[in-house]
């Protein structure tokens, strides 16, 4: 057997499943406490946030997706947390777009420091930009990120991101029963006719401290026909296998819809994404409960080789399927999962 294909075979884990995409969380801080990630009453002002020397630095993040690629790594996504407030972010990105192997880099973001620093990060390298944004009614927009007022700012992010070159800019909507569902169609009329794309996200019970229950989540069947009503929708085929959004065009041709189906429609199957948390552990399933120490053994002087291993180990002894299981009510107890600001959304 030939080298590269005894890498193909040892970055397969155990569900079959490649090693292709990686998300990279630089921050857990994050300056929206959107109640379904993290609600205000738990993440006070004094909460002990990752500082200092605990989180990874460009070099060592830089350093671990190297050695990712070496083992399929083709796509980065950078998130948090919030991924803009960290100080130098398009360093990072430029590092990262260095590495010759890295096909695509792109961001998830709350959007609301997007305007001023886009045109920087374009130019660094970043290919893409998926902005989360639950609602362009300023009361509904309060309700889902703890109360603040930047709206206009997330707004304008957005269509800088478009002039930046960043297009086709993705918008991210978590859809909550009772929260923001009535102003789906307003939030999918804001954008149609702009090239932006809305996808609408199942609320998902990732981390413990979100109050998931199945009656808060707004099933995607039920959206596609409200919104078919209103504008007839066509479906259109997946960009690329493991694609996780369904895709819809509107028949009036104004554009794209897309929903991720993560509790109806679990796509396990083909996920092929590693996650670095910022204090650098490597994690394999959203919903893990335990990470792997990657920074320990990078501080202690480990080779590329010792670190390669390491991932590899985890790679391969991977056989996360939490969504499906969740479908099929085999899931683990609430209380040993990982929250996703901490883990990278
Ligand atoms: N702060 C950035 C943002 O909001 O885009 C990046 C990190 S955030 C954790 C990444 C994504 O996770 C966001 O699109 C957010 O809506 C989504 N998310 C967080 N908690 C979720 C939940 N319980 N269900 C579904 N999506 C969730
Ligand atoms: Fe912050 Fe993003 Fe979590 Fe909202 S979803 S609290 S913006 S990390
Ligand atoms: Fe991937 Fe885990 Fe989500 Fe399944 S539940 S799609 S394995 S991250």
């Amino acid at each position: 057997m030939r080298p590269d294909e005894r890498d193909k075979f040892l970055s397969s884990d155990k569900l079959g499943r490649p090693l292709h995409d990686l998300r990279i969380s630089v921050t857990d801080k994050c300056n929206f406490r959107c109640p379904y990630c993290m609600p205000a009453e738990k993440y006070h002002e004094n909460y002990d946030f990752l500082k200092g020397e605990q989180l990874l630095g460009f070099g060592e993040i830089t350093r671990l997706a190297r050695i990712y690629t070496s083992l399929g790594v083709r796509k980065v996504r950078l998130t948090g947390g919030e991924p803009l407030l960290r100080q130098g972010l398009a360093n990072l990105i430029e590092e990262l777009c260095a590495i010759e192997e890295v096909e695509d880099i792109a961001l998830t973001t709350n959007g609301s420091l997007l305007e001023n620093k886009v045109e920087v990060l374009a130019a660094a390298g970043l290919d893409r930009v998926t902005v989360s944004l639950d609602s362009v009614d300023d009361a509904v927009f309060g309700n889902m990120t703890g109360g603040r007022e930047c709206l206009p700012d997330v707004l304008a992010g957005i269509f800088a991101a478009q002039r930046a070159g960043l297009a086709p800019v993705k918008v991210n909507a978590v859809v909550m029963r009772g929260n923001n569902e009535e102003g789906v169609l307003e939030l999918l009329n804001f954008f149609r006719g702009t090239g932006i794309i809305v996808r609408l996200v199942e609320f998902m019970d990732v981390g413990t401290i979100n109050q998931w229950s199945r009656d808060r989540i707004v099933p995607y069947t039920e959206l596609l026909e409200r919104i078919n009503r209103r504008w007839p929708l066509e479906s259109l085929e997946k960009n690329y296998a493991g694609e996780v959004a369904n895709r819809y065009r509107y028949k009036d041709g104004q554009g794209e819809v897309g929903f991720i189906n993560s509790i109806t429609q679990p796509f396990c199957t083909s996920c092929s994404r590693a996650r670095l948390s910022a204090d650098g552990k490597m994690y394999s399933c959203l919903f893990a409960a335990e990470g792997l120490d990657l920074r320990t053994p990078l501080r202690k002087g480990a080779t590329d080789a010792e670190i390669r291993s390491l991932m590899v180990g985890k790679w391969i002894g991977r056989d996360d399927r939490y969504s499906m299981d969740r479908a099929a009510a085999r899931q683990a107890k609430k209380g040993d999962r990982i929250e996703m600001f901490y883990i990278g959304g």
